[in-house]
């Protein structure tokens, strides 16, 4: 059985930028508070801990310290709570978040009916919408965009903003576009698919195209790894979502002669190899 890791599956840029940030933060002794868990990883956040990192749902549990926000943002209202209460904030961020932020503020400020890709309860879809007080529509697929925009009202006729979330589907949101296009006056689209999903996602899709079986590392909470395996399915239809190798079964693999893997933009490169090792085990 051939066992082939996706070209590109390690930690994401921003990813990347949040750990050193927050590690950074507990090694020189420092007290931080992260608002949910810093990236959807179990295995990740236990490490984080460990070094002294707590958890915590609201800001109303932090009292002192540091806090961190997450990859995927924070509501503006939470962020100018912890400015009006002086607390240290740790603006983990990603950059290509805070751009899908200004994007869909800019369109808003400027009149345009928002619409944002997106899933509905994600938090970095929540906090893209509240940058537009929290008018833009949110639409989870091509067909919802067309009936968003029947419902919104538009509050200029219409002329449209549009933003994705960033682990979206390019090819979802170019359609989307197209959808949307002879329904408007104008369209302003931005863009803000980042770059490590469009390149993940791509090498993920070149793998599944030939693998039999594809297992997809990742938090089973993680956005960008569930989007992963949606795409993989369309190519693989046995295509697995496993958080550890320990989930992986001997069944799965009945009849592969091609086996391939790929892992969300915050799977720790030891949960890959650990699920290399379990497949090349249950080759043998
Ligand atoms: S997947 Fe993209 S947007 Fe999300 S944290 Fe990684 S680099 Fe940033």
């Amino acid at each position: 059985m051939r066992i082939e890791v996706a070209e590109e599956v390690a930690f994401c840029f921003g990813v990347q930028r949040a750990l050193r940030m927050v590690r950074g933060a507990l090694r020189r002794g420092r007290k931080a508070l992260s608002l949910g868990p810093l990236i959807h990883n179990p295995q990740v956040v236990g490490e984080l801990e460990e070094l002294g990192l707590r958890v915590v749902n609201d800001l109303s549990e932090i009292t002192s310290g540091a806090v961190v926000v997450r990859t995927h943002g924070a509501l503006p209202e939470v962020l100018a709570e912890a400015e009006r209460r002086g607390l240290e904030v740790i603006d983990a961020t990603c950059p290509f978040v805070k751009r899908a932020q200004q994007a869909a503020a800019q369109m808003h400020q400027e009149g345009y009916t928002v619409i944002v890709l997106g899933e509905r309860d994600h938090p970095e879809t929540l906090a893209i919408l509240a940058c537009t007080d929290g008018e833009a529509a949110v639409v989870e697929s091509v067909a919802d965009g067309a009936s968003a925009l029947l419902t919104s009202g538009g509050r200029t006729g219409r002329r449209l903003g549009l933003v994705a979330q960033t682990t979206q589907p390019l090819e979802r949101f170019a359609a989307l576009v197209a959808a949307l296009l002879p329904l408007c006056e104008e369209l302003k689209a931005a863009n803000t698919v980042c770059d490590a999903t469009v390149g993940r996602q791509a090498a993920a899709t070149r793998l599944a195209q030939e693998a039999d079986v594809m297992i997809v590392v990742g938090g089973h909470e993680s956005a960008n790894t569930r989007r992963l395996a949606e795409i993989c399915r369309r190519h693989a239809p046995r295509t697995y979502h496993i958080q550890t190798a320990a989930e992986i079964r001997a069944e799965w693999l009945r009849g592969a002669e091609y086996v391939g893997i790929t892992g969300g933009a915050s799977t720790p490169p030891e949960a890959l190899q650990e699920a290399r090792k379990c497949l090349e085990e249950l080759a043998e």
